[in-house]
C-alpha cells in the first residue's frame, strides 16, 4: 500500500450494531440504514456492501449522488431513499431508477408529476411535513393544495411515505419542542388520512428519537450514527443503560479504526523546541516518533499538544503543532518503538482505546462532524 494512513472497518461490529438496533424496533417497523455524509465518513462503498451482508435492504441518503454510490456498491436491490437534495435532472433519474425521495416543495411535486407523465412511471414519493424544526417540509397551510394535486395526479404518484424529522431528540432540553412536533405530526397525518391519502410507510425517528420516543416508530426508523457504533449523545446512552440496569455497559461496537505507522524516530535534547515555532519545549531529553498524518488528512490542528495515539498498545501524546502531513508524538515512556510500528489514531489496541468522543472533545467537533470530515481518499479496509 502506498498510503501513509488507512481506515479499518469491522464487519463484526457493524453486524452487531444492526442486530441490536433491529431488536429495538416496535411492531413491524423496518430499519432504514442512513448512509449520508459518505456513510458518516466510513465510506459509502465499503459500508453498503458490509450492511447488505448484515441483511440491510433499505438505505437513506441525502442526495442523488449518494444514491448512485449506494447502487454502485450494492449487490442486491435495496430500497434507496433520498431525504434531501435533488436537481431536476436527478428527479428524472430517480423516477426511472425507482429511487424514493422526500418531497417538501410544491414545485418539486409538480416537477415529479411532469416527469412521471413523460416517462409513464409513477414517482415514489415521501411527503415530508414541517412540524416545528423549520428545516424542510410542507407547511400545514399547504396541505389542502398538496392533497388536491396528489389526488388529481394519482396515476403518477406512488405515495410511499409521510414523514417528519425532530429538532434535536438527543437532548432533553428540546423535550417540549419535540412534544409539540409529535402532536403536530399526528394531527397533520390524521388530516391527510381523512382526505383519503394512504401511505405505505409513516416515519419520523432518527437514532435518538427511536430510543427516546419509541411510540413514534410507525413503519420505518431512519437509524444513522448508531449503526456505526456511536450514541447520538451521552444522555441517550445513560438513559438507555440505566433503564436496562447496566449503567455504562455499551451494546454498540465502533466500526472504524484509523491507523498509520511510525515513519521516523528522533532524540531531542532538554530545552529544544519541537516542530514549527515554540509551542513545545522538551523539559528533559526525550525520544519522539514522527507519524505521517496531519490536518491534511482530517487530523485537526486543534489536537496540537493535546491529541493521543496508541503505539504498541500504549498511549503517547502529540507534542508540538499538527502539521499538514505529520505529527510528532512523545514516546519517552514507551518501550522499544521501531520504524514501521502501527499507530492507532482512533480505535482500540489491547485494553486501550482512543475514542472518537475523546478525540472530538479535544478537537471541539461532534462525533458526527469528525467522522464525516474523514477524507474520502484515505483507503478503507474491511476487516
Ligand atoms: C441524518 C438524518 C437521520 C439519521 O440521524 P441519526 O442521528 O444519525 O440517527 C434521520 N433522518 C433524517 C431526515 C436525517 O437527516
Amino acid at each position: 500500500m502506498f498510503n501513509s494512513t488507512y481506515i479499518e472497518l469491522s464487519q463484526t461490529a457493524l453486524a452487531n450494531n444492526i442486530s441490536f438496533l433491529r431488536k429495538q424496533l416496535k411492531g413491524n417497523a423496518r430499519l432504514s440504514f442512513v448512509a449520508k455524509g459518505n456513510a458518516y465518513g466510513h465510506g459509502i462503498k465499503p459500508i453498503v456492501s458490509m450492511a447488505e451482508k448484515a441483511g440491510v435492504d433499505h438505505f437513506s441518503v441525502y442526495s442523488a449522488e449518494e444514491a448512485e454510490q449506494v447502487y454502485a456498491a450494492s449487490k442486491a436491490h435495496p430500497t434507496v431513499l433520498v431525504m434531501g437534495y435533488l436537481s431536476d435532472a436527478a428527479v428524472e433519474w430517480a423516477i426511472e431508477k425507482g429511487v424514493e425521495f422526500f418531497v417538501f416543495e410544491f414545485k418539486r411535486l409538480e416537477k415529479a408529476v411532469q416527469i412521471a407523465k413523460r416517462l409513464n412511471i409513477p414517482a415514489k414519493i415521501h411527503l415530508e411535513l414541517e412540524t416545528g424544526m423549520n428545516r424542510t417540509g410542507f407547511q400545514v397551510e399547504e396541505l389542502p393544495q398538496v392533497v388536491e394535486f396528489v389526488k388529481k395526479n394519482a396515476g403518477y404518484i406512488e405515495l410511499v411515505g409521510c414523514c417528519t424529522h425532530f429538532a434535536g431528540a438527543e437532548s432533553i432540553s428540546n423535550y417540549l419542542r419535540i412534544q409539540k412536533q409529535k402532536r403536530a405530526f399526528k394531527k397533520y397525518l390524521k388530516y391527510l388520512q381523512q382526505q383519503d391519502l394512504q401511505f405505505e410507510q409513516i416515519h419520523a425517528c432518527c437514532s435518538a428519537a427511536a430510543f427516546r420516543y419509541p411510540d413514534m416508530h410507525f413503519d420505518l426508523v431512519r437509524f444513522g450514527i448508531m449503526n456505526y457504533g456511536y450514541w447520538p449523545s451521552e444522555e441517550i446512552f445513560i438513559e438507555y443503560s440505566s433503564k436496562k440496569k447496566k449503567l455504562g455497559q455499551d451494546p454498540l461496537k465502533r466500526v472504524i479504526s484509523w491507523k498509520s505507522s511510525v515513519m521516523s524516530l528522533k532524540k531531542v535534547e532538554k530545552g529544544d523546541f519541537i516542530g514549527y515555532g515554540t509551542s513545545y519545549q522538551a523539559s528533559e531529553n526525550i525520544e519522539i516518533a514522527l507519524v505521517p498524518v496531519g490536518y491534511g488528512y482530517g487530523y485537526s490542528r486543534n489536537l496540537s499538544n493535546t491529541g493521543r495515539v496508541l503505539i504498541n498498545g500504549k498511549r503517547a501524546g502529540v507534542i508540538g503543532i499538527v502539521n499538514m502531513n505529520c505529527i510528532a508524538v512523545n514516546i519517552n515512556n514507551l518501550e522499544t518503538v521501531k520504524i514501521g510500528d502501527e499507530v492507532t489514531l482512533i480505535g482500540g489496541e489491547g485494553d486501550q482505546q482512543i475514542s472518537v468522543a475523546s478525540f472530538s472533545k479535544f478537537s471541539d467537533q461532534l462525533n458526527y462532524e469528525l467522522l464525516t470530515r474523514l477524507p474520502h481518499n484515505i483507503p478503507r479496509l474491511i476487516k
